[in-house]
């Protein structure tokens, strides 16, 4: 299990199904849960065919749900609170729905397009992944919906086929424009284990992540800078652009080899667009065989080229990451870079176990000499994907299964 900084160790399946029952009044038909990611190395490439490494954090958001024979929907959210919002699945529409609950109702939207039987039910939520860390917790929320609908539905989805229903639900219905990796990484991460995937085909890999004295030392900068989602949208056009004129399906298929004569033919705003992807794309298959040699920690100079591709050439790092990535490594971190998506969010390191505290305190400093608010820091081992966490209907007593 994570270790936190904080005192917020509590655990989100705990009290669900109890919490779902006083709430609603009936206890759920079953908990289903799924983890937040972070990407070891592979950012901005899930939009471009590419290649991205992540692995999926014990924190996790866990879902009580009771089906309705109406088509009613009411969602409550611990981390928000308030009373139940209330949606009929009859009314969903993308932009419809302007709070939290787009993203489960959106979930519920998107299996509903594919003509699956999804209709009313009561759920409550509650999670320890950070929201807006860059986390992931948007995709274990849609995770653990799309898992328990597809459960209680017997819709009979492939992880595969629930993680892209999550995906078109965040850029359809709720309007982000992302790629699957947040989605895939939540359904289908394992314990110990990184996920190698290919976002051409959706073809993955578990590749063992045996860190042998090191820890992933999680920082999140607590910050969330506003221009991310315009600049997202935007980078991601000037991707496919680049791809278009060199006539090439996409940036995947751009090897370093190539890169340098690629570049002459682009416009300049392009070219560290395409720098960045082409040598992000390089890197995974890096941090891939170095592990694959048990070389972990070899997979620092990777992360730190990486930060500063993503600072230099992509131009989404800020201060925040770059003030952690940097204080890290000076107290001692084999390697750090952001994670997720940028503008703010988490930075993760690669320290040795016995320079986690001096890491951690060293970053805080910083950030305290920088009047930058307090990070919050979690080492991370690497957790299992979207499951079922209960299967009481009646007793609603909300035990945990093993496994
Ligand atoms: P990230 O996915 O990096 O955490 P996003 O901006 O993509 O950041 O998603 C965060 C949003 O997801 C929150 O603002 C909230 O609307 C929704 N969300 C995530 N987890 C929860 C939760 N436990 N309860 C309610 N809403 C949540
Ligand atoms: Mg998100």
């Amino acid at each position: 299990m994570a270790e936190h900084t904080s005192s917020h160790v509590r655990h989100p399946d705990d009290h669900v199904a109890h919490h779902f029952q006083s709430l609603f009044g009936a206890p759920p038909e079953g908990v289903w849960a799924a983890p937040g990611r972070i990407n070891l190395i592979g950012e901005h490439t899930d939009y471009n065919d590419g290649l991205v490494l992540p692995l999926a954090i014990p924190q996790h958001t866990a879902v009580a749900i009771r089906r309705r024979s109406d088509d009613l929907l009411r969602l409550h959210s611990r981390q928000v609170g308030g009373p139940p919002v209330e949606l009929r699945v009859t009314d969903l529409v993308p932009g419809s729905v302007g709070c939290w609950a787009k993203y489960p109702a959106a979930v519920v939207w998107a299996l509903r397009e594919d003509a699956h039987p999804v209709g009313g039910a009561d759920l409550y939520v509650d999670s320890d992944v950070p929201a807006g860390a860059g986390l992931s917790s948007s995709a274990a929320l849609e995770c653990a919906v799309a898992t328990a609908c597809n459960d209680l539905h017997g819709l009979g989805l492939s992880r595969t086929e629930l993680a892209l229903a999550a995906q078109r639900a965040e850029n359809e219905f709720v309007g982000v424009p992302c790629g699957v990796m947040d989605q895939m990484a939540s359904m289908s991460c394992t314990p110990d284990a990184a996920l190698l995937l290919d976002t051409r085909n959706l073809g993955y890999r578990h590749v063992p992540l045996a860190l042998d004295g090191l820890r992933l030392l999680v920082i999140d900068t607590r910050v969330k800078h506003d221009l991310a989602d315009g600049t997202y949208a935007k980078l991601r056009a000037g991707c496919e652009r680049a791809a278009g004129l060199l006539g090439i399906p996409a940036l995947r298929d751009l090897h370093p080899g190539g890169l340098a004569t690629a570049l002459d033919q682009l416009p300049a705003e392009l070219r560290p667009l395409v720098r960045h992807v082409v040598t992000e794309n390089a890197r995974v298959e890096q941090a891939v065989a170095l592990l694959n040699a048990g070389d972990p920690a070899g997979l620092g100079p990777i992360l730190t080229a990486g930060h500063a591709s993503l600072r230099d050439d992509y131009r989404v790092s800020c201060p925040e990451t770059d003030l952690a990535a940097d204080a890290a490594e000076a107290a001692g971190a084999l390697g750090a870079r952001m994670t997720g998506g940028g503008f703010g969010g988490s930075v993760i390191a690669l320290v040795p176990e016995a320079a986690v505290d001096t890491v951690r305190d060293a970053v805080t400093t910083a950030f305290r000499h920088a009047r930058h608010r307090a990070p919050r820091t979690f080492t991370a081992t690497a957790s299992a994907g979207a499951r079922r966490c209960t299967r009481e209907s009646a007793s609603g007593a909300g035990g945990v299964l093993p496994g």
